[in-house]
């Protein structure tokens, strides 16, 4: 705004048009004086993303926006919408590096980093669609309550962007979302991990863990070579240590891989045990049933089987809760983001 001549207000205006009221472009910025609105519609871009379809399931109270980055690499973006709480899941990579077997994102393989505003410019698409849910389905959030970085690509491999697009929608004086409403789903990069410990905003850690052996965990996940169980456990000791924060260990549920009773006792015995150090009150799991990727040979645990894992863990004392399904017949679900039109 300066380099236009305009006084520095202006900047702030924008900047609450963009973040408050969602603003496409110059033109829906009706605050503004009429010359400047049309200067901003014809030089300044508000969007990088392109959106292409917006899917619906759930009566609509699940939606998956279909985004393209300007080469048509994809970017996909969930919102969900419940009676007490309207959810987005977000992407912070276009496709994803660290191919896990079970995921159809990682097929994908690395696209792109999105910067900040790319991330950032999701939740305002997910910010408007969130309003037209709100029309169609009378007392239901109008407004996004959480974030959940849990679509494509892994956050703490594009770290600085990420986190700058968390203190952007943090800012009270933008999107204002509250630091306790964001969490983050890492595949378990132990640098990240350290890093977020640090951080001055609280925002919720979820774990991928997925196995209790390393042998189990390298066969589903690549970067366990890199970064094996005990020295994920040792960074979420130090996280809870400095955070005393809560953290959940995500654990999807494969048919005879990683399902079976005795992986569950092992798993109950990892979390507890005293060379690992973790403050039991300060964790529990989250079963995912598998959701299907195509040409994956792999199998969803039956109903049985995932009741069952939960009881061996409850029984043992750890908190253990079971991932509710929202969007898979949209390929909108957790591991289904591939780009695709569902
Ligand atoms: N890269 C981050 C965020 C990705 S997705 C991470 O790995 O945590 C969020 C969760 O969905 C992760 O726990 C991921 O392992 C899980 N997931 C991946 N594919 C899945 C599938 N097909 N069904 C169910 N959950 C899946």
């Amino acid at each position: 705004m300066a380099s236009w001549g305009q006084p520095a207000f202006r900047a702030r205006q924008i900047y609450r048009q963009l973040q408050v009221n969602h603003a496409g472009g110059g033109a829906e910025m009706t605050d503004l004086p009429k010359a400047l609105r049309e200067r901003l519609e014809a030089e300044a871009r508000v969007r990088t993303l392109r959106e292409v379809t917006v899917l619906r399931a759930d009566q609509g109270l699940t939606r998956k926006i279909l985004l393209q980055l300007p080469d048509g690499s994809p970017v996909e973006t969930v919102l969900m919408v419940y009676p007490d709480r309207a959810t987005v899941c977000v992407s912070s990579q276009s496709g994803c590096p660290m191919r896990c077997t079970f995921c159809a994102t990682g097929k994908l393989g690395h696209l792109h980093d999105l910067t900040a505003g790319q991330i950032v410019e999701q939740v305002m698409w997910a910010a408007r669609e969130v309003k037209a849910v709100a029309a169609e389905h009378p007392g239901h959030p109008d407004r996004v309550t959480n974030l959940v970085f849990m679509g494509m690509g892994e956050p703490f491999n594009n770290y600085a962007n990420w986190w700058a697009s968390v203190e952007r929608l943090h800012d009270p004086q933008g999107f204002n979302l509250g630091a306790r409403n964001f969490t983050v789903s890492t595949v378990g990069l132990v640098p990240g991990i350290r890093r977020l410990a640090t951080e001055p905003l609280p925002v919720n850690l979820a774990i991928s863990l997925h196995a209790p052996d390393d042998e189990t965990r390298a066969k589903m996940m690549p970067v366990n070579r890199r970064y094996p169980i005990a020295d994920l456990l040792a960074a979420v000791r130090d996280y809870l240590e400095q955070t005393r924060r809560r953290v959940s260990f995500e654990y999807v549920l494969l048919q005879e891989e990683n399902d079976r009773p005795e992986q569950a006792r092992l798993l109950t015995e990892v979390l507890r045990d005293p060379a690992h150090a973790l403050p039991p009150q300060l964790f529990h799991v989250n079963l995912i049933p598998w959701n299907p990727v195509p040409g994956a040979p792999l199998a969803r645990s039956h109903r049985e089987r995932v009741r069952a894992f939960q009881k061996a863990l409850r029984d043992r004392h750890v908190p253990c809760t079971v991932r509710v399904e929202r969007g898979t017949d949209i390929a909108a679900a957790c591991g289904q983001l591939a780009g695709t039109a569902g």
